[in-house]
């Protein structure tokens, strides 16, 4: 097995939370046993961190990507466009720690998208990363309720207009099934089918508003991916699990194409955002009762911390156009994920199955349990 590890620095406010010796001593291992593909690293502004690790890395000949957020988490830095979800709050956040927080930023923004880029120029650009990995590519996911869902700015809202969208209406659905206690009581939202396209849902207006999203993502994404392309740089894209993240604006099928590669987000046990049961139980909220059992009929039951799911989703991953580099848990997170030495190897075994050669052990090198780190050997 191939490895690429993670190692989260802090954002743009902090110094940096790693240290690169420390880092270096745990990845070295896996080099000599020729098992460490590539390390991606980001997005403190402490470049001294980069250039010491970049330097033993360059020797080793293993690239080294900056992790980059681009439609949340910029915490501390107030250059972006917010959306404008459809109840009209101000923001949408999710706040798991004083650390992580999601508010969202509209993608159909030109100037959020070369604030990125500008950021990238500016700050990161003479440590001559290989790529980029570029993270949080998505609109809020259900777990903001129906309410929180896409951007209805006056430019979203024209841009709906130009792909066959009525906003007024799409706003009055989400807000109507929003409002409803238990929306299948009153008018069952339904997932009618499954494809790599994503879901097809009963309820019209939804249907074309979800997918519109999709496409919303991809085409701002895209924009960015050939912009960092230009500058000699790869791309990786850290995605939800494909069939959730369909509500959160990704298509593995298409971001696929423009991108270098992808890594799935396969949380089987994590209670947070992109985690699969934290989704789950999103949808179950979100969309009702009905719309939960229709997801997980096609890809099994929450049995076994949803290894039918995970199963189903890399047999599916098998048809993305650019390299797949499954992630999983590797870290325990107080109140969000635990994770044992058996965990982890289960998971590998799963993935190992699927002949998939390469993982990505989530979410921090720097933190991870060492005896989780002694079953990756
Ligand atoms: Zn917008």
């Amino acid at each position: 097995m191939q490895y690429v590890f993670q190692c989260f620095t802090g954002d743009l406010s902090e110094v940096s939370l790693a240290d690169a010796g420390i880092l270096l001593s745990k990845l070295k291992p896996f080099h000599e046993a020729g098992q460490l593909k590539a390390v991606m690293a980001g997005w403190s502004l402490d470049l001294d961190f980069y250039r010491s690790l970049k330097e033993t890395l360059d020797q080793w000949g293993v690239p080294l990507y900056l992790k980059l957020a681009v439609f949340s988490e910029w915490n501390g830095y107030e250059g972006f466009e917010k959306t404008v979800p459809a109840d009209g709050r101000e923001v949408s956040t999710h706040v798991l720690s004083s650390e992580e927080t999601f508010e969202f930023r509209c993608p159909t923004s030109e100037h959020n998208l070369e604030e990125v880029l500008s950021l990238y120029d500016r700050h990161f650009a003479e440590i001559g990363f290989s790529g980029v990995f570029l993270d949080r590519i998505r609109y809020s996911s259900l777990t903001s309720g129906l309410a929180g869902m896409g951007c209805f700015c006056d430019r979203c809202q024209r841009i709906y207009r130009r792909k066959g969208l009525d906003p007024d209406k799409v706003r009055e659905k989400l807000l109507h099934y929003a409002s409803c206690p238990e929306p299948e009581l009153q008018q069952p939202l339904r997932l009618l089918e499954y494809t790599n396209d994503g879901w097809r849902v009963n309820d019209p207006e939804l249907d074309a508003f979800f997918r519109v999203r999709c496409e919303i993502i991809e085409e701002s994404l895209g924009r960015l991916i050939d912009a960092f392309h230009e500058r000699g740089l790869k791309v990786g894209l850290d995605l939800f699990a494909p069939s959730l993240g369909y509500f959160a604006g990704q298509r593995f099928r298409y971001l696929g194409k423009k991108a270098d590669f992808v890594k799935p987000m396969l949380y089987r046990y994590t209670d947070a955002p992109a985690g699969i049961p934290f989704e789950v139980d999103a949808l179950r909220d979100a969309l009702g009762e009905s719309a939960a059992e229709d997801c997980l009929s096609v890809f099994g039951t929450e049995a076994e911390h949803y290894r039918k799911l995970v199963e189903q989703e890399l047999t599916n991953l098998r048809s993305c156009s650019c390299d797949v580099y499954p992630g999983f848990e590797a870290n325990t997170v107080p109140g969000v994920v635990t994770m044992s030495p058996e965990r982890v190897k289960d998971m590998l075994n799963l993935i190992q199955k699927s002949s998939f050669d390469t993982v990505v052990p989530s979410w921090n090198l720097a933190m991870m349990p060492k005896e989780n780190l002694i079953e990756l050997h």
